[in-house]
């Protein structure tokens, strides 16, 4: 039997639904595979705490992070609810725990399950490939910090470190190992997205992903101009399989994705350090529709399928890859069906009702691919 303990941080607006439909199929899968345990623990943070404690990341929640085997999160923040500065909360309290828990590799899958709505209408062969965005230096390193002069200029820096660029590059040709390539042709590929045309840090960024291609003489890899990559991502996305950034081109690269592939109640999203990971899905709290049950809470399900997937393969814990295996499985049947779909993918079930329907469709099988 294993067991592990997960951080939940439900948050704000939809977040406490979308995480309440999560748990549901967290508990359908830990009665499914009997020898898997989840030691759940909710803690209270965002944008709801600050406005009633004036703490937006206790210090007590953020050691319940670290000392967790994972953490889940669904979304923080609330326009209405501002810092003294007038920002809001949610990039304060991310950076502090992406800082904090030393997560340097954000992934985003931008996979197109069959029956999920999609604005192209020549989907190629399939569209199936993940953005790797450095997590903790780039533009945002600047986060914080920036320069003013007088009331005429504002400067932000953007930083690129060996170790940093060494860390997101390795994993983006460990993740190609274990995927099955590029939906064009099979191939196992890292692509460079970078501006290395035009600014050192970025010509240093992509000598740093070459550099670390030379242990991974198996995997191909490239390089493309972001701009360029924006086309290439609306015209042939199936010829990329995984693609490495810097931090605020995967900002934007990644919403671009989700677009591509059902919108943002589809995009999970895992942010990966060396001992600790957090798994969230890629939108926001969407205040509008917040305590009507409306939301789609697959972006957070399969973001605890990637979490079951990472704590799977870090103890070697077959059962747990499974476990990941089955719930990505359940919400592709579910997609495909078309029956029961939350409003922003064009049906009229709830977010109740969509969470049943996937944990009812989880069967135990043997794992064959768990790649996302
Ligand atoms: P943030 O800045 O916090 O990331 P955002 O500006 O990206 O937030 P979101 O809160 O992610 O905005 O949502 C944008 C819109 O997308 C929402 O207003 C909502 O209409 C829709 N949306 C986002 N997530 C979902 C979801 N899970 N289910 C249904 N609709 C969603």
């Amino acid at each position: 039997m294993s067991s592990y303990k997960i951080a939940l941080l439900p948050g704000d607006g939809i977040g406490p639904e979308t995480m309440a439909a999560t748990e549901l199929v967290l508990e359908q899968i830990a009665m499914e595979f009997s020898d898997l345990n989840f030691e759940t623990i909710s803690y209270r943070a965002g944008a709801e705490n600050y406005r009633d404690t004036g703490v937006t990341l206790p210090d007590a929640v953020l050691e319940g992070c670290l000392a967790a085997d994972a953490v889940l999160l669904s979304a923080i923040g609330l326009p209405d609810v501002r810092q003294p500065d007038g920002t809001e909360v949610q990039p304060t309290m991310m950076v502090g725990l992406r800082r904090a828990m030393g997560l340097h590799s954000a992934v985003r899958p931008v996979k197109l399950y069959p029956g999920a709505p999609c604005v192209l209408q020549n989907t190629g062969p399939g569209i199936d490939f993940v953005i790797i965005r450095e997590n903790l230096e780039g533009l945002f390193a600047s986060f914080g910090g920036g320069g003013m002069v007088g009331d005429d200029v504002a400067t932000d820096t953007l930083i690129v470190t060996r170790k940093g660029t060494s860390k997101v590059a390795e994993y983006a040709f460990q993740l190609a190992r274990r995927r099955s390539g590029r939906p064009a042709d099979g191939k196992q590929i890292v692509t460079c997205v970078d501006k290395a045309n035009v600014f050192r840090s970025m010509a240093f960024f992509r000598k740093i992903v070459n550099d670390a291609s030379q242990s991974f003489p198996d995997i191909e890899h490239n390089a493309v101009y972001v701009d360029a990559m924006s086309l290439y991502m609306v015209q042939n996305p199936w010829d990329f399989d995984v693609l490495v950034m810097e931090n605020q081109f995967g900002d934007i690269l990644s919403d671009l994705g989700a677009g591509l592939v059902g919108g943002l109640g589809l995009g999970p999203s895992a942010e990966m350090g060396d001992d600790h990971a957090l798994f969230q899905p890629s939108h926001g709290t969407a205040p509008q529709i917040a305590g009507k049950n409306v939301a789609n809470p697959l972006a957070t399900i399969l973001s605890a399928s990637m979490m079951l997937d990472w704590l799977g393969e870090r103890h070697n814990d077959d059962s747990c890859l499974a476990a990941a295996a089955a719930i990505e499985t359940a919400v592709a049947e579910v997609l495909a069906a078309q029956m029961v779909r939350t409003p922003d993918l064009g049906g009229a079930s709830s977010t109740t009702e969509v969470a049943e329907a996937v944990a009812a469709a989880i069967t135990k099988t043997p794992v064959t691919d768990t790649s996302h």
